[in-house]
C-alpha cells in the first residue's frame, strides 16, 4: 500500500501532477477554505466566465505542480495567466 501511495505521488506525469493540483484547489474551494475572486487581483478585471461556464478566473501554479506547491498558487484572469505563464518561459 505505502509502495501504492508513493507511486501515486512521484510517478504522475505532468498532466496527471497539473489535474491533481486542480482537485486540490477544487476542494479548497468547496471547502470555502479558500475563495476565488470576482477581480483579477492583478489587472482588475472582471472577467466573468466562458463560454462552458468556467470561471475566467483561475488558480494559477506558476511554481510547478509538485505536491508542496500544490496550493502555491496566484488567482488571475486568462489573460494575466497568459502573460505570467510565457514571461515565466522567456526567464526560463
Ligand atoms: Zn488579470
Amino acid at each position: 500500500m505505502a509502495e501504492r501511495v508513493e507511486n501515486i505521488q512521484y510517478g504522475w506525469s505532468k498532466a496527471e501532477s497539473r489535474h491533481a493540483a486542480g482537485r486540490v484547489v477544487k476542494r479548497a474551494l468547496e471547502r470555502g477554505h479558500i475563495k476565488r475572486p470576482k477581480r483579477c487581483p492583478i489587472c482588475k478585471a472582471v472577467p466573468g466566465v466562458d463560454a462552458q461556464g468556467n470561471p475566467k478566473i483561475q488558480a494559477v501554479h506558476l511554481n510547478g505542480y509538485s505536491y508542496e506547491h500544490r496550493l502555491d498558487f496566484k488567482w488571475m484572469c486568462v489573460s494575466c495567466r497568459s502573460k505570467a505563464v510565457w514571461a515565466r518561459k522567456r526567464l526560463a
